[in-house]
């Protein structure tokens, strides 16, 4: 019964034709339902229209409405620009300059043409201008606005005038879509949905983010649309959770002789209460049968280690082995160290695999493994998915979970293996995103770092105060402390970087002299960064120098100073990290941050961000602020589909009811086979049944 209206090309539509068709491809509208999503980037009202006498120099963008009195070619010392000089009501005039593209913006204005403008102002002497302006041409709307409409305006329009694709076009074909074909558009969901969100009909919906009769109509608009569009997202995540919960695991009886010894024999300390919730959690979660998908996330230092050593000697109690995963080379010996200390007392068998072992060596722990003499193997992911056979594989833990998408976690083990799933994530990320990337697992949270921990100091130093810097480097090391010298790494060009720290490195050895200085980088071997570490941990390196290799994860606990150079050229998340490798062990820790004056807004924020607070729910929120969500945790490197009108960090009260009706859908109709809900399993199974990579079934 559903409308076949929806699925018809475009390029059928009236006054359409294979240009336009083609044109309307480019920006993704292929059918009319492509067209009725396609949603404005803009509207233009009498409120939101500034005038030109009214503007100020303040970086805010703002549209002006105005007609164009002379457009012409200025030449130019290099290369010519094209200005038009516009005048509004108000009788005041502006520029708008293009120096890019100007043969054919030239052919599009002329004199007597109405323009809306939406640009940032600049001020030249006591005119201002627009540079590069976004624009739509009005004609009979121009009238219109007067009479107090509301105006939609579509993005990805400015490249496609020539194919005669703008603003308008649009207009015209969706109201021809709604005039010819309103009553076929059917109702997506279903009314006790409608009814418990609050949320207004779909079709009035629609029709209203195109052709809004107030500012009212168009907010209830952009809810229900909004809500519609997080909904299938989370309904996505909710049938994955459904389906994995089908999916069997091992079942483990409670911790026995091995988590008993390592806990009150081996461990020198006593679990905080959130390593114990979250043993617990995962104690409860292995128990019955069905496979383990959780998610630890806990910020840098609460001790997310010792929670997978507890998880894998459970898997030992049971009789099964476990996989250990690290995202780095240095990260899997770290942890293999770690283990080694604590289970070799407990005649646990670890085995390291990395890529440069000789084939001898990799032959004898392969079949260690197979053969189930080792019960633990620790490795980076790439090793340990490249054809490890296990004999009994019960547990898999996955460290820094954060620098892999959604997908790639699926992609975690062959068919047929379904070991429990422990995921370690570092960076505490926001709520709001939390529901999207991970709202398929189970999260357990580790608020609390170890008892006695002293908040580690912050400081932002400029090149005039280094001096003082390192002379209290110098006592610091006095003491019998240790210090990391960070150096940024810009991707483009690592050997630049290389010299940066090198430089560093020899300046270091002589300023601190007799002090050891020495120096760990991406660029060196496997076993030299090894090495490099283990030095630095044996005590035997004062300063370690390093490029962010030493992000993620390492811990020494004597090392109480993070000194990062060029700070402003790190990102937060990425500074919260780098600060902390310091503040593990009982000492008073500092950070700091050495910038440049010369700095953006943005830079400026991020470094008195981590001045202000240590808390790494904190800075992820104010991360996700600064750049967006899409570049903090890009949808689409989480494998989700992009979002077209909501906004995760700003919609966090609608996910949130997105997700409720997501998950009491399925509790009503796991399957979807009611009548009411076919829209809603035709769309899913249409849209994004796919990118589940079967994980998700309806039925
Ligand atoms: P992260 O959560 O960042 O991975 P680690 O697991 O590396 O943290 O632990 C950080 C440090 O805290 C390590 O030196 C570890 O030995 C220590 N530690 C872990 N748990 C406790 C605890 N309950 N009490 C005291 N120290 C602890
Ligand atoms: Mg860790």
């Amino acid at each position: 019964m559903a409308s076949r209206i929806l699925d018809t090309a475009v390029q059928y539509l009236p006054g359409v034709g294979p240009r336009k068709g083609a044109a309307l491809e480019r920006v993704g509208v292929r059918t009319v339902d492509d067209l009725l999503h396609y949603y404005p980037r803009r509207y233009l009202d009498r409120s939101t229209i500034t005038a030109i006498r009214d503007l100020r120099p303040d970086g805010e963008a703002v549209t002006v409405v105005c007609t164009v009195r002379a457009a012409g070619l200025v030449p130019g010392r290099r290369m010519q620009r094209f200005e038009v000089i516009v005048e509004d009501a108000s009788g005041s005039r502006m520029t708008c300059v293009w120096f890019k593209g100007v043969r054919w913006i030239s052919k599009l204005f002329k004199p007597g043409d109405r323009v809306a403008f939406h640009g940032k102002p600049q001020q030249y002497g006591r005119r201002f201008s627009f540079a590069h302006p976004d624009f739509d041409k009005l004609d009979a709307e121009g009238a219109a606005l007067d009479t107090g409409r509301i105006i939609a305006l579509y993005p990805g329009t400015s490249g496609l005038e020539k194919a005669g694709l703008n603003s308008r076009t649009f207009r015209r074909l969706i109201y021809g879509v709604f005039k010819e074909h309103g009553l076929e558009i059917p109702e997506i969901l279903p009314e006790w949905m409608r009814e418990r969100f609050g949320l207004i009909d779909g079709r009035v919906a629609l029709r209203a983010i195109h052709f809004p009769r107030s500012q009212g109509e168009l907010s209830q608009a952009r809810q229900r649309l909004k809500f519609e569009e997080l909904f299938f997202i989370q309904l996505l995540l909710a049938l994955t959770k459904q389906t994995r919960q089908e999916v069997a695991g091992p079942a483990f009886g409670p911790p026995g002789e091995y988590v008993r010894r390592f806990l009150d024999e081996v461990l020198p300390f006593r679990l905080t209460g959130a390593q114990q919730r979250t043993f617990e959690d995962v104690v409860q979660d292995t128990a019955r049968g069905i496979q383990m998908n959780r998610l630890v996330q806990g910020d840098v230092g609460s001790g997310k280690t010792v929670v997978a050593i507890a998880a894998m000697l459970l898997a030992l109690d049971n009789g099964y082995q476990s996989a250990f995963m690290a995202p780095t080379e240095i990260l899997a010996e770290q942890h293999y160290a770690n283990l080694r200390k604590y289970l070799d007392p407990l005649g646990v068998e670890v085995r390291l695999l990395l890529g440069g072992q000789s084939k001898t060596l990799r032959a004898e722990i392969l079949s260690d493994l197979a053969e189930g003499r080792a019960h633990i193997a620790v490795g980076t992911h790439a090793v340990i998915q490249d054809g490890v056979q296990f004999h009994r594989l019960g547990m898999a833990i996955v460290d820094e979970q954060h620098r892999f998408g959604v997908m790639q976690r699926a992609h975690l083990f062959s068919k047929g293996e379904n070991p429990h799933m422990l995921l370690m994530t570092a960076t505490p990320i926001p709520r709001s995103l939390a529901m999207t990337v991970y709202g398929d697992l189970d999260v357990s949270i580790m608020d609390e770092l170890p008892a006695g921990r002293k908040p580690i100091k912050t400081v932002l130093r400029s090149e005039k105060r280094r001096g003082e810097v390192y002379q209290f480097l110098r006592e610091q090391l006095r003491e019998g402390r240790q210090a990391y010298v960070v150096y940024p790494l810009v991707e483009e060009s690592e050997k630049l970087d290389l010299k940066d720290a090198e430089s560093g490195y020899e300046t270091l050895k002589e300023t601190f002299r007799p002090y050891t200085v020495d120096l760990i980088h991406g660029r060196m071997l496997p076993y030299e960064k090894d090495e490099a570490m283990a030095r630095f941990k044996d005590g035997q390196t004062d300063i370690l120098v390093s490029t962010t290799v030493i992000e993620v994860g390492v811990d020494v606990p004597n090392a109480t100073v993070m000194l990062i150079e060029h700070a402003e050229r790190f990102g937060l998340s990425q500074l919260h990290q780098l600060r902390g490798r310091v503040g593990r062990g009982g000492n008073q820790s500092y950070c700091i941050l050495m910038a440049d004056y010369k700095r953006s807004a943005e830079a400026e924020q991020r470094l008195n961000a981590m001045v202000a607070t240590t808390d790494g729910f904190k800075i992820s929120e104010m991360d996700l602020q600064l750049r967006g969500a899409g570049d903090f945790f890009g949808t689409r490197q989480s494998g989700l589909p992009d979002l077209k009108i909501a906004d995760i960090t700003q919609d966090v009260d609608v996910l949130q009811q997105a997700r409720a009706a997501a998950f009491e859908l399925i509790a009503r109709d796991p399957h979807l086979r009611a009548e009411e809900h076919a829209e809603i399993r035709r769309l899913f199974e249409r849209d994004y049944a796919r990118r589940s990579l079967g994980y998700a079934r309806v039925g």
